[in-house]
């Protein structure tokens, strides 16, 4: 039965895709079966995975608001092991109508990854920069959250809320979910500033925090307009390495 990772935080731009989609291919690529779920309308994971067609009518969307079943919404990506639930432009729509639903509207995605959860290892869910209906489905699915946090002033900024969203979710939805895992991003091991961050991110989450921290390097921001995870585009380059790091890690502690 697969294990179910949400990569949320609703801060914009601090390596939730980056993340996700990098890691869900090393975690492919040392032996696991891995899905990807974009519930982003941004659809930022799908394109780095080399999906482009944003009005695709086998995505997420048609699973959630039109009853399609997962399975045929699930592509294989160029990563051996490694699936894609896509997200298509009219994801941005769902929020709206999932709030229609009268009865058991924050259950959807649980209720349609059910479908599909003996099939995969791992399920990483990308979750988009807020926290809504389609965040809340994504943090009611899963297992665990893994939170990136990028190593810059203002990191904190938001965070108590994430947290907060969390502790909600567990009160009422699902009670056995919890934080992971803590991935410092963007992370510069010269400046002040980023060693500053992630002491007070190891005080807040301890033994959380992975190791492994991820560089800022070009090649984790070019291998996207691609459509390729970064093993594919740059394999040697630091940012792969570190998400080479990163996929050991998780695989020795989130079993
Ligand atoms: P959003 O909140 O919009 O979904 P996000 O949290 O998913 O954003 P990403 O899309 O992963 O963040 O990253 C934001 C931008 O920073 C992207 O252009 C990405 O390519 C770039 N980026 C992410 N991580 C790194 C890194 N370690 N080094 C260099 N660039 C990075
Ligand atoms: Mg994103």
């Amino acid at each position: 039965m697969a294990k179910v990772i949400a990569v949320s935080n609703q801060k914009g731009g601090v390596g939730k895709t980056t993340t996700c989609v990098n890691l869900a291919a090393y975690v492919a690529l040392g032996g696991k079966k891995v899905l990807l779920v974009d519930t982003d309308p941004q659809g930022n994971a799908s394109s780095s995975l080399g999906f482009f067609d944003r009005k695709d009518k086998n995505s997420l969307y048609e699973v959630l608001c039109n009853d399609m079943v997962a399975k045929d919404a699930i592509r294989a990506c160029e990563v051996e092991n490694l699936f894609l639930l896509p997200a298509s432009s009219d994801l941005a729509g769902a929020e709206l109508e999932l709030a229609q639903v009268v009865i058991g509207r924050e259950r959807v995605l649980e209720e349609k990854i059910a479908e599909v959860k003996d099939v995969y290892d791992y399920i990483f869910i990308d979750c988009p920069p807020s926290l809504g209906l389609l965040t809340v489905n994504a943090l009611a699915a899963s297992n665990g959250v893994i939170v990136p946090i990028q190593s810059e002033y203002f990191a904190l900024e938001g965070l108590s809320q994430m947290m907060n969203t969390i502790k909600l979710v567990k009160k009422f939805l699902n009670p056995t979910i919890e934080v992971e895992g803590v991935v410092l991003t963007l992370y510069d091991n010269r400046s002040k500033l980023s060693k500053g961050v992630t002491e007070e991110i190891e005080k807040l989450f301890g033994s959380k925090v992975f190791s492994t921290k991820i560089p800022r390097n070009v090649r984790l921001a070019e291998a996207p307009s691609y459509g390729k995870p970064v093993v594919l585009y740059d394999r040697k380059c630091a940012g792969a390495k570190a998400y080479e790091s990163l996929a050991e890690e998780f695989i020795r502690k989130i079993k």
